[in-house]
């Protein structure tokens, strides 16, 4: 079992990998429930039908009856709606500002769940469970939110959980695309932080059917990036941003394709390789790289299609809204070389410029 502590200026928790890490909670965070008059569970739908039982077993043991509420699976459960559902259920079940909840899904659950810990009452205390490959990345670190029709993520908050959880037994059931979108933003953490570690991933046979230990070990190297940075910076002022890589470009198509058409992290694989050529321009990654990076990924099933399918005119009107945008500038994440990100603006005509290359290396990559 992996552990590692997320430090804060005002706050630590602990991130806990591994199968049985339920168990620790009649052990090592027995107290945390104790000191709750109520604990509420959050889950996916989908995450709750194939895998609640192992959870509501450990409270059990924990002596804990937890007050249960299912909410629909996946993006859908991120709207104002399903929100105040939520808030009304702990209104109705006399839940307090000592009460506690335990968010038990993907990233989407984990997003509302924290978002609802944040609001209700002023806050209360949460506790990520999360259930998928990518959820190493959104359950540490504070961010929570829901979308408008407007925008994804464009209402939410810091709020940190009390402890992490992550029972990587429960990533058996994933689908190859949400394997596939939990792989990305672990490769994504590799190329901001660490070139051997990044080649190593690069040159991994099995990167979208991962054994389950050497995952185990990956995802908790992940979380360290993601904890490291957090803790350097938790209100997203300076060097959170670099998590942000591929996020500008792979934000506008998920946007474009219509949130569902491909995952999170598909969108961000394309939007790594966006910014790949932009470092090209103003750092020092090789053409080469870029093309061995798309071809790495298109080997490891990920597509590139809605690149060949829609004008760039589609993804800019997109990148200009994204929360990172300012005064008609794009930001984006870049890296000087492998491990070394940075920050630079970057005008629309050049955006321009590197989608058309973009465009160029895929049909090249296509016809070799
Ligand atoms: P998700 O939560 O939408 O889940 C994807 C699908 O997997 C859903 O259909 C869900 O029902 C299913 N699922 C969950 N666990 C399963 C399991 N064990 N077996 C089988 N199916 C399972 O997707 P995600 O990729 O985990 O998260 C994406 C969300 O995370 C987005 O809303 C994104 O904005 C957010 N996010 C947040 C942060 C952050 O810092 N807060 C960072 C990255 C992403």
């Amino acid at each position: 079992m992996g552990k590692l502590t997320v430090q804060l200026p005002d706050a630590q928790y602990d991130v806990r990998i591994g199968e049985h890490v339920f168990d620790l909670l009649s052990t090592d965070y027995l107290d945390l429930l104790e000191s709750a008059d109520r604990v509420g569970v959050i889950a996916d739908e989908q995450a709750a039908d194939l895998h609640l039982p192992v959870l509501l077993e450990a409270l059990q043991k924990s002596g804990v009856e937890p007050f249960i509420k299912i909410v629909p699976q996946g993006e859908s459960c991120k709207t104002q709606e399903v929100y105040f559902e939520c808030q009304s259920y702990l209104v109705r079940e006399n839940f307090t500002r000592n009460s506690i909840l335990i968010a038990f899904g993907g990233g989407a659950c984990g997003d509302l769940t924290g978002f609802v810990a944040a609001t209700f009452m002023r806050g209360i205390k949460f506790i990520q469970c999360p259930t998928t490959i990518l959820a190493h990345d959104s359950a540490v670190g504070g961010k929570t939110a829901i979308n408008l029709p407007e925008g994804k993520n464009m209402v939410g908050s810091f709020h940190q959980p009390s402890v992490v959880l992550f029972n990587t037994e429960l990533l058996r059931t994933l689908p190859p695309r949400e394997i596939r979108s939990g792989m990305a933003e672990l490769i994504k953490h590799a190329f901001i932080s660490d070139e051997k570690w990044s080649v190593m991933l690069l040159e991994e046979e099995n990167f979208t059917k991962p054994a389950e230990e050497w995952l185990s070990e990956e995802l908790l190297k992940g979380i360290r990036v993601k904890a490291d940075i957090v803790a350097a910076d938790e209100f997203e002022h300076s060097t959170r941003k670099f998590l942000n890589f591929g996020h500008t470009f792979g934000h506008a198509v998920e946007a474009v394709c219509g949130f569902g058409g491909l995952s999170h992290g598909e969108c961000v694989v394309i939007g790594m390789a966006y910014s790949f050529i932009l470092s090209e321009r103003h750092g020092k990654i090789n053409p080469s790289f870029t093309n061995r990076y798309i071809q790495f990924a298109r080997k490891n099933g990920y597509s590139f299609e809605p690149v060949l399918q829609h004008s760039f005119s589609s993804f800019l009107v997109f990148m200009e809204k994204d929360k990172k945008a300012a005064f008609g500038e794009m930001n984006f994440v870049m890296l000087e070389e492998l491990g070394k990100p940075f920050v630079m603006k970057v005008s629309s005509e050049e955006c321009e410029q590197a989608f058309l290359d973009l465009q160029r290396r895929i049909r090249m990559g296509e016809q070799s």
